[in-house]
């Protein structure tokens, strides 16, 4: 979901004192000025494609806005060379859930409507689930959707119980993996069952008892553990108790962004530990891209850009947010970067990696090459169909404590 409310916080003289210092320890030579850089001669993976789009074209009246993945979405990702989206397919937040209150439920319709949403395509959207759908290079004309819920709430039971049984809830979370679901971000902003998110203070609390139940779950599965939004404390043990890496999909690094959301450097160099990836977003009204290459230049430095993704870029044109949806809201006259397609975007950002020096190798791992590394370590080898009795490693049926 959206950033918390950020400020500004001096900004361009900290940029500017580590321009003066940009050595990279000879990771960057001096700039180039190359020439400008195409999309489509690199794997793209957009960290975080939220589905405020999908929610706003729905709630209109007029069908030809209810397959907006055929129709309005995939086109421009298409557009754009775009190999991998990585989209929220429910989460703690009420927006996540299609504006449903109950949470399982809301995110199971969310679900739905993306692989709905996909089925439209007529193949020009598949789901990523397993190794064997990896791309190895560019997908011109396809693009692949990899489903990552946004906080684990869903996977709580309302219910009362008789005891602390994780089994229960952990049958929520194998139903959602056999749906194709390979990432959940353990939390959104707020606590859930598994831990806390950041809307409490940055620290926070650790994970649950649960939480750390999840996270093996997940290990064991081949699903992608996700920290946006999760406490400092929890993140770091994340760090600790998971045998895989884990991904910042969407999170920018203090002191560039100031706000409780933001990762300190103890956080990314834990996260980089890992073998994970931190994505940073681009910041409406807050940032240009020129900033955006500072904080990855910055990241570079600390962690290696083998650890460096992208959770989005500015809004395009199309879909600036949903308010101006045509028919949802007010309109509004488009200028400057809000004007640009997705394509512009990425050409001008991968341009500006150029520019800054960053060879192709490394513009390759950061549009989107590093998630194909650690998907290549944590995607379960092959897709386990439901209908045909898939082997859970982890799965251990308990039926004491459990409702008849
Ligand atoms: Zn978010």
């Amino acid at each position: 979901m959206a950033s918390m409310p950020t400020t500004r916080r001096s900004f361009l003289a900290q940029s500017s004192a580590l321009l003066g210092s940009a050595t990279l320890s000879g990771l960057l030579p001096q700039p180039l000025y190359a020439a400008q850089k195409n999309p489509n001669d690199f794997v793209i993976v957009e960290g975080h494609r939220d589905i405020w789009e999908f929610n706003a074209r729905l709630a209109l009246k007029d069908p030809k806005q209810w397959s907006p993945l055929r129709d309005f979405i995939a086109p421009r990702l298409i557009d754009a060379g775009y190999t991998v989206a990585i989209v929220p397919c429910g989460g703690d937040s009420i927006a996540e859930r299609g504006g449903l209150d109950p949470l399982f439920e809301g995110s199971m319709r969310t679900l739905d409507m993306l692989l709905t949403g996909v089925e439209e395509t007529n193949g020009k959207v598949s789901i990523l689930r397993s190794k064997q759908d990896l791309p190895t290079g560019p997908t011109p004309g396809h693009v692949q959707i990899f489903l990552d819920m946004e906080g684990g709430a869903s996977l709580q039971d309302n219910e009362p119980e008789p005891g602390y049984n994780p089994e229960r809830y952990m049958a929520l979370l194998r139903q959602f993996f056999r749906l194709g679901m390979r990432g959940l971000q353990l939390t959104h902003n707020a606590r859930n069952l598994l831990g806390q998110g950041v809307g409490e203070g940055h620290t926070g609390q650790p994970l649950s008892e649960f939480g750390v139940a999840v996270v093996k779950e997940m290990n064991a599965l081949g699903m992608m553990v996700g920290v946006s939004h999760l406490s400092g404390a929890g993140l770091l043990q994340v760090c600790e108790i998971s045998t895989k890496p884990i991904v910042s999909t969407h999170q920018n690094v203090r002191p560039f962004l100031d706000s409780p959301i933001e990762l300190t450097d103890e956080e990314i160099h834990a996260v980089a530990r890992t073998g994970g990836i931190v994505g940073v977003r681009y910041i409406a009204d807050l940032f240009g891209y020129k900033q955006l290459v500072d904080e990855i230049e910055y990241l570079a430095k600390k962690i290696g850009p083998e650890h460096i993704g992208i959770g989005w870029l500015g809004h395009d044109v199309d879909n600036p947010d949903p308010h101006t949806i045509p028919g949802y809201g007010p309109s509004k006259k488009f200028t400057g970067v809000e004007a640009q397609t997705i394509r512009q975007h990425w050409e001008t950002f991968l341009t500006l990696l150029s520019d800054r020096g960053f060879t192709d190798d490394h513009i390759r791992m950061i549009a989107g090459g590093n998630y194909l590394r650690i998907w290549k370590q944590i995607l379960p080898d092959r897709d386990p169909a439901p209908t045909t009795g898939p082997s859970f490693p982890h799965f251990q049926p308990d039926r004491k404590g459990m409702h008849d």
